[in-house]
């Protein structure tokens, strides 16, 4: 029906709150076939200049740290206090026609079940890279939508947690007590993109471990280069299971974003991902249409095995190569 439907009036029901639209919508946003990509660009271009009153707030852990069931629990938190919530969880094992995250029905079921929530499973195929493109603008839909507060699930593997940080203004890293974990994170440089390490599971038996990781982990946050000047990452700890300790969470993100805002900091973290973005697919494109230029291609190859077979020195290959799309680029350029 969507296919049908202008992209006025397909922005019109998604103010006013229509799911089922906004549902098709986002499909069209994340399509990757030709035929949905003007009226992709069409419906993006509408909504950006509604857009900029929800937080975004990213949430990476280990399989197992508690993620969904955090979620769960703020997510009802901030729901009790009146707030639209939305969740898009990546999920790095399923492919597009595979299984979904959802797939497993124990996670988020009751904000599965609240009018107030919306979740969307994006499935990352193993490489977040190609879905964080579509991630950002997917944040924009749910942003002139309506939702407060948009959450960014990722498990937490390889680069994908850094990747995520880019796409949100809050970034916090769920951590399980004990066991060396906590130094895995500093390790990878994740610590460094962290505004906020959640220490889950402080319950029980794991109480005291967890606030030891908590004091170890305040330490190490103090000793590294904070991200923005503006703002001290922080250690809590929390217990998603008893819903102990989800109200301290969410003080420290109200106190990010009065601080950011005050001092025009959080547009300008925007602003920057906005460019940075921008950038980024402008030389994605750029290389795929040299590469996938059938002389050019040739040419690179010729130029290639050249330099395998050490007639043409490295150097004097990439000049020859540059030069050669130089001179292709220079005379097929309208003037
Ligand atoms: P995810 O894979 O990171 O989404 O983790 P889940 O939220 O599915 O939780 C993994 C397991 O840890 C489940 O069995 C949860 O019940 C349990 N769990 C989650 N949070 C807590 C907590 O605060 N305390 C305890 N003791 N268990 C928890």
């Amino acid at each position: 029906m969507i296919n049908t439907m202008s992209a006025d009036d397909i922005v019109e029901e998604i103010l006013k709150g229509n799911r089922a639209i906004l549902a098709k919508a986002m499909t069209v946003i994340e399509s990757t076939h030709t035929k949905h990509h003007k009226l992709a660009g069409e419906i993006l271009d509408k909504i950006m200049p509604l857009i900029g009153k929800a937080k975004r707030i990213g949430i990476s852990g280990a399989p197992g740290a508690g993620k969904s069931t955090l979620l769960e629990a703020l997510g009802m938190y901030l729901i009790s206090k009146g707030l639209k919530v939305a969740v898009i969880a990546i999920d790095p094992s399923s492919r597009i026609s595979g299984g979904s995250i959802l797939a497993d029905k124990t996670r988020m079921t009751t904000l599965l079940g609240d009018y107030n929530a919306f979740i969307r499973p994006v499935p990352s195929g193993g490489h977040l890279g190609g879905t964080s493109r579509r991630t950002r603008e997917l944040i924009f839909l749910l942003d002139a939508a309506g939702f407060d507060v948009i959450f960014v699930e990722t498990v937490g593997v390889g680069q994908s947690e850094i990747e995520v940080a880019d796409l949100v203004d809050f970034f916090c890293l769920l951590q399980l007590s004990g066991a060396g974990d906590e130094l895995q994170g500093i390790k990878k440089g994740i610590m460094e993109v962290a505004d906020l390490i959640i220490i889950n599971k402080c319950d029980g038996d794991n109480k005291i471990m967890a606030e030891i990781t908590q004091n170890m982990l305040k330490n190490a946050l103090y000793i590294l280069k904070p991200k923005h000047s503006e703002w001290q990452a922080q250690a809590l700890t929390c217990s998603a299971k008893d819903n102990i300790g989800i109200q301290n969470i969410w003080d420290v993100v109200d106190m990010f974003y009065a601080t950011m805002e005050s001092n025009g900091k959080l547009a300008a973290i925007r602003k920057e991902q906005d460019i940075g973005w921008f950038k980024q697919q402008i030389e994605e494109n750029v290389i795929n249409m040299i590469y996938n230029t059938q002389d050019i291609k040739e040419f690179y190859s010729r130029t290639r095995a050249r330099v395998e077979s050490n007639t043409l020195s490295p150097r004097h290959a990439v000049e020859t190569v540059s030069q050669y799309i130089a001179q292709k680029l220079t005379s097929e350029v309208p003037k």
